[in-house]
């Protein structure tokens, strides 16, 4: 029987009460995380949003009436309280905010009762989260998934107030709207007054932000849902949200400036982390040399070691081979790791297959000195010490090496770097090493394609010093492209973007667009460019990651209130789902058949 809390009101959430209100009357509304009946004293904890509270009812105080209806609280019931602050009588329980008092009930109310939920409400849940996110509006309750969501909220509102007093404006951009060239797949929606026509839903903002710049708003930003329908990957969303800004008449340094200061409020104030400015930059070439990434994890060492040179002549086939091939040798030196059993030098082997190595040559040096190794035999006792020199091994390190194409090298020493560092126990989550990664390359070879992509996106300003290569030598040019790195995850990223049209066109045609392709997908912006444009440029940062990061979780979803799972479909609401025949009809669309 639920009873209506008319007349009644609440004063305070459970956990804002402390023993600054000893002694007052006070209401508070809640789920009952547990109750207790010890004979003539019903133990209640009451739980909200803010914590949880300690509430007692005994018959002298409360009456026999409201003694009874407090024997009948179960588990998430909602109840309405209203009783005197006391100091607890028993235990100080420390591990409450609220372990110091309790409320002396005098009033209840039954709000709403609670079939049994299908697990318990509690911190650091051992439940599948197949369940959890079936029932989320029950797994939201706990206390560890709120702390996230509200840290969230409150990170959304200092980026609100930080970018409105730096001149940012806040404007929406269309959710059912044209392909945005972030170069994933779209989900379209079909239109129904225009049958057989779609609209796609953003991948980002970006085309109308940037209309936004030709409009004069000078200083854009939105908190924005964007989409992309890619593969299938665990820690991927198929809509998140970016931190979403452009600004005109500005070149890099403004926008590294105006964010620097942006992440250092952020984080200050949200988790009260200095970021001490300025944050570190390295060129993205410089990345990839020195950590086989562009989003290098800069919190540990054990950095890429080209030694292409010291083997070049050895009778390693594979060194030979690789070079031979115009690639490389490179490798890191896993400290300590020297006497690591073959199996696990074995695993780190096939670790490093899935990013393209045919293998991993290694010598373990061993605390005597003496060395085991998988290619020793083929190389001169001179090589193999001038190769343990150049790597500065010592005696207990282990030494890995991959032999390939530069972008196999790269890949798998960089993903080898950050498993051994995950193994050696070399992460620390408290520890917050943002980087900026700059100079991109403009372009990218796409084997499958045969053709260059673009590596933001194809408004994106070449560096003026290689503007001279674009017809040339395209794969050489540098781009006014930069991300921003915290401890090896790409939390955001941008570019200036080229608002000269004669550019512009080197660039489409360095892409290999027609003219046609070019005005059938960004006609638009084009012709607005036509209507002068400002010099302008951006960044997106993904919320999610970000938040991800601060919360210190581990996955994606905790920071999200109603996430997706990796097949893309919502366990909470079975979304997607079929529709009905009639409104296919009306959208003119015909659904053929699916195999199973
Ligand atoms: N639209 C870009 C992205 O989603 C960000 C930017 O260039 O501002 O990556």
């Amino acid at each position: 029987m639920a009873e209506s809390m008319s007349g009644m009101k609440r004063t305070h959430r459970c956990a804002e009460l402390g023993k600054a209100q000893i002694g007052q009357y006070v209401t508070v509304m809640g789920w009952v995380q547990k109750s207790r009946n010890k004979g003539g004293v019903i133990f209640v904890d009451l739980r909200d949003r803010s914590g949880i509270l300690q509430i007692i009812f005994e018959e002298g105080n409360c009456g026999s009436e409201v003694f009874e209806k407090a024997g009948k609280l179960r588990s998430e019931f909602v109840a309405a309280v209203t009783g005197k602050v006391c100091e607890r009588a028993g235990a100080v329980n420390k591990n409450l905010a609220t372990g110091e008092i309790e409320v002396v009930a005098e009033q209840l109310r039954i709000l709403s009762e609670s079939e049994t939920p299908p697990f318990h409400i509690e911190e650091n849940s051992k439940t599948k989260e197949e369940l959890r996110l079936k029932y989320r509006y029950l797994d939201l309750r706990r206390p560890d998934i709120q702390k996230n969501i509200i840290m969230r909220s409150k990170a959304c509102a200092v980026i609100r107030n930080f970018l409105s007093e730096e001149g940012f404006l806040e404007i929406e951009t269309p959710m059912l709207t044209k392909s945005t060239p972030e170069g994933a797949r779209d989900y379209l929606v079909p239109s129904r007054v225009h049958p057989g026509t779609f609209y796609a839903l953003p991948q980002s903002p970006q085309l109308f932000k940037q209309l936004l710049m030709v409009s004069g708003y000078d200083r854009y930003f939105q908190i924005a849902r964007c989409f992309r329908d890619e593969d299938l990957r665990a820690d991927r969303q198929p809509e998140f949200t970016q931190v979403d800004m452009e600004l005109s008449f500005v070149d890099v340094d403004d926008v590294i400036d105006v964010n620097e200061r942006l992440l250092a409020k952020l984080f200050k104030e949200i988790i009260g982390v200095e970021v001490s400015l300025p944050i570190q930059r390295m060129t993205w070439q410089e990345a990839m040399d020195r950590f086989g990434s562009d989003k290098p994890d800069t919190r540990f060492g054990m950095e890429l070691n080209d030694v292409t040179e010291v083997v070049r002549g050895c009778d390693f086939a594979v060194f030979k081979n690789a070079i031979e091939a115009g690639g490389s040798v490179r490798g890191i030196n896993a400290k300590g790791q020297g006497t690591m059993p073959r199996k696990k030098i074995d695993a780190l082997t096939a670790f490093v297959k899935d990013y393209g190595a045919k293998g991993l040559a290694y010598v373990a040096i061993q605390p005597d000195g003496s060395i085991k190794s998988s290619f020793a035999k083929f190389m001169k006792e001179e090589e193999m010490q001038a190769l343990i020199h150049a790597m500065q091994g010592e005696p207990g390190d282990l030494l890995l090496f991959a032999a390939d194409r530069n972008k196999v090298v790269y890949a798998s020493l960089g993903a080898l770097r950050l498993e051994l560092a995950d193994q050696m126990g070399l992460l620390d989550k408290n520890q917050y090493n943002f980087l900026w990664v700059t100079e991109f390359p403009l372009l990218e070879w796409s084997e499958e394609e045969n053709r260059y992509q673009a590596m933001h996106h194809p408004f994106t300003m070449p560096m003026e010093e290689d503007l001279q290569y674009i017809d040339t030598d395209p794969g050489r040019v540098r781009a006014k492209a930069y991300d921003i790195v915290l401890n090896g995850t790409e939390i955001g990223g941008g570019s200036v973007r080229i608002h000269q049209d004669d550019i512009q066109e080197k660039m489409f045609e360095a892409l290999g667009f027609t003219q046609e392709r070019a005005h059938d997908q960004f006609g638009f912006l084009l012709e607005a460019f036509r209507y002068g444009v400002p010099p302008h440029a951006g960044l997106a940062y993904g919320l999610d990651r970000l938040i991800m990061l601060m919360a210190q979780v581990d996955s994606i979803r905790d920071v999200i209130a109603f996430p997706k799972v990796k097949d893309a479909s919502c366990l909470l609401t079975s979304a997607p789902g079929a529709v009905d025949d009639k409104q296919l009809e009306e959208l003119g669309i015909c659904v053929a058949e699916t195999k199973e």
